[in-house]
């Protein structure tokens, strides 16, 4: 018996063995706190990263796992150690998760906790013969364009389809091999006609069977990232122009085509408007009360946290964070709703956190009224 002992303390320890360690030391060290917390394994790859209000509490929620299958029993075979840290908030928690996530990515974390009920983007892909997507959110290809958010899948969807439509874009498969009319080497190379109805009803220009140059498609979706990006009418003024020429030239038929696709793109401005979450409305100075005293102050602007420091102690720390409201406000900013794709997640995260929880509107102030805040610290 005593020789087998000693083969056990020399051999490594069993999952259960470590998985016993682990809930040692958090039972040892972890206090019920604000914090984050990331599981890692024997090779140091983070395989989990999350956040709480209570980090003892929720580390030891992990050890109650009531079959192997659940995510945190399987978390926790393939961890070798847990290491958390303190934040002040659960919102500096929430901020901290999400970026130690997008930074290491960890494969128990598939999906980011999107607040995917209220918004959506509309994503123009990569590629030939670019198309319009509406998505939840950035996918692994980040460097698509993201347009938003908008509020309602299903509306944005129907305006994104008459949008394509108006203006003769694609919505086919992604993959589908395109054929622009100046690739002359693949002319005779595919049929005339793609048996597709927008095709034959002249809702799509036809990039797959040499309905028209790349040039002339990149034209069409330039008019279409303008339109969304809800900054230009170009699409409308190019659409009235165009009408105005065939009436000149004495082609009704053609001038009340245009008309009707006018009429169409008018109301279209109109109804993405109204689906436009305005990111305006989440730019102010968030002062968030911290665990004894450590309260924080955000700078939030268009929806992304742009700085962040401790609430001002001295004369001195008020004078910095009035120096970074003005680096961080005065700037013009380009009224877009292009959003770059690092950025989305954050969006989503404060959006939804001021309306969980409106209260916490109460302790925002417009960056111009700061001043007092400053000066009283
Ligand atoms: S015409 Fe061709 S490119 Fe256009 S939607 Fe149909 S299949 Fe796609």
């Amino acid at each position: 018996m005593r020789a087998l002992s000693k083969v056990a303390l020399l051999r490594p320890p069993t999952s259960d063995e470590q998985i016993a360690a682990m809930r040692s030391h958090v039972r040892d060290s972890a206090v019920d706190r604000p914090g984050v917390y990331r599981m890692i394994s024997s090779d140091g790859e983070i395989v989990y990263v999350g956040k709480s209000k209570r980090v003892r509490s929720r580390l030891l929620s992990y050890f109650r796992a009531a079959f192997p299958e659940e995510k945190g029993a399987r978390i926790l075979r393939d961890a070798e150690r847990i290491e958390w840290e303190y934040v002040p908030s659960e919102f500096a928690a929430l901020l901290t998760e999400l970026r130690l996530i997008k930074r290491f990515r960890p494969r128990f974390n598939v999906a980011m906790k999107r607040d995917g009920r209220n918004y959506c983007f509309i994503k123009v892909t990569k590629g030939p013969a670019p198309k319009l997507v509406v998505v939840r959110g950035p996918g692994v290809d980040d460097s698509a364009i993201y347009y938003g958010p908008f509020m309602g899948a299903l509306g944005v969807s129907e305006a994104v389809r008459e949008l394509n439509d108006v203006l003769g874009l694609r919505d086919c498969a992604t993959d589908l091999r395109m054929n622009f009319a100046d690739q002359p080497e693949l002319f005779d190379a595919f049929p005339r006609t793609p048996g597709c109805i927008r095709f034959e009803v002249k809702k799509c220009l036809g990039p797959c069977v040499g309905g028209c140059t790349t040039q002339q498609y990149d034209h069409r979706l330039t008019l279409a990232r303008a339109f969304l990006d809800g900054t230009d009418d170009g699409p409308i003024e190019h659409l009235r122009h165009e009408m105005q020429q065939a009436s000149d030239r004495l082609e009704y038929e053609r001038a009340a085509l245009l008309r009707d696709k006018l009429k169409r793109l008018e109301a279209l401005r109109g109804q993405f408007a109204r689906l436009r979450f305005a990111v305006e409305t989440l730019s102010f100075v968030y002062t968030v009360p911290g665990h004894e005293g450590a309260d924080r102050i955000y700078l939030i602007r268009r929806g992304r946290v742009r700085a962040e420091l401790d609430r001002p102690a001295t004369g001195a720390d008020a004078a910095r964070l009035l120096g970074l409201i003005d680096e961080v406000f005065t700037p013009m900013e380009r009224n877009t709703s292009q959003i770059p794709t690092h950025e989305i997640d954050e969006l989503l995260l404060l959006s939804s956190w001021f309306r969980r929880f409106p209260g916490e509107l109460e302790r925002t102030s417009a960056a111009g009224n700061i001043a007092p805040l400053a000066a009283a610290s």
